[in-house]
Parts: C-alpha cells; sequence; structure tokens
C-alpha cells in the first residue's frame, strides 16, 4: 500500500528550521498519524509523501506558501486587554487559541504590551519560515467510513464528536 488520498498515515517526524535547531519532533512520543488528502498537515509535506510506503525515509524543505504561509504583516493588530477577560498577566510571547474569522482555531500570539494596549500576531509562529523535515513513514491503512467523514483519523481512544 502507497501513501494516497483517504489513506491514514502514521510517520515519525523531526521539524527544523535553516540553523538546524528542532522545531518539533514525534521522537519519544507517538507518531503522527494523519488522513491524506484532508490538509490535515502542511501542503509541501502532503505532497512530498504521495506514493511513499511504509518504511520509507525521506528528508523534505518546503517553503513558506506550501507551509505555514508567508509572514503577514497585516495579521499583527492592536486590541485593547479586555479582550483578555480573566487573564491576570499579560506579556510579549504568550500564545491563545482564538477563533478565527471562518471559524477554524488558529494561535495567536502576544508581541507586546503597552498600558491597555495590546498587540497580537495572528500569524501562525512558523509563518514565515522554511520547514526542513526529516521523516520516516511507519503505518499506511485505509480510513474508515467515520473517519473520511470527519476529515481526520480516529485513534482508538472513545471518540467524541
Ligand atoms: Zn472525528
Amino acid at each position: 500500500m502507497s501513501i494516497a488520498a483517504d489513506k491514514v498515515v502514521s510517520i515519525e517526524y523531526t521539524l527544523t528550521d535553516d540553523d538546524g535547531d528542532v522545531l518539533d519532533t514525534s521522537v519519544g512520543e507517538a507518531p503522527l498519524v494523519y488522513l491524506h488528502g484532508a490538509d490535515n498537515i502542511v501542503p509541501g509535506l502532503e505532497q512530498a509523501l504521495e506514493g511513499k510506503v511504509a518504511g520509507d525515509e525521506l528528508k523534505v524543505v518546503i517553503e513558506p506558501e506550501d507551509g505555514y504561509g508567508e509572514y503577514l504583516a497585516e495579521l499583527v493588530s492592536t486590541v485593547d486587554r479586555e479582550m483578555f477577560e480573566g487573564i491576570d498577566e499579560i506579556e510579549a510571547g504568550m500564545e491563545f487559541h482564538a477563533e478565527a474569522p471562518d471559524g477554524e482555531s488558529q494561535i495567536v500570539t502576544v508581541r507586546g504590551v503597552d498600558g491597555d494596549e495590546v498587540t497580537i500576531d495572528a500569524n501562525h509562529p512558523l509563518a514565515g519560515q522554511r520547514l526542513h523535515f526529516a521523516v520516516k513513514i511507519v503505518d499506511i491503512r485505509d480510513a474508515s467510513e467515520d473517519e473520511l467523514a470527519h476529515g481526520h483519523p480516529h485513534g482508538d481512544d472513545d471518540h467524541e464528536h
């Protein structure tokens, strides 16, 4: 079986930046499981994995446009501190999950605080970065109908949604 649309794929991966610093890795944790063709992972990585088989290892360099997108200055804005109701201390570098206008979950990073004004950045933390992935394919299987309907893989745990 090779990787194609509607397959559930398990991979081990290490993601590094241009300097070779590790940004994220599955080493020491369970493999990443995703549904191929469902935008579960960045487009550049999905394309590179197409047609691969279990046991294959590959290194992929992904430009921002095929990764987490270009860094967009217009996604930086200033909001009133009241937006962060219930949070006592706000400081640069903090990350919050927020709902984007399209209903998707997004990460918002605090860039600075000036009195009651908080500068936030809705770019993905890895926007504008070239991604270096080292990937090993662990497992490939057919997706279930439920998984295809949901657009993501289901684990062994009970699944509520
Ligand atoms: Zn589901």
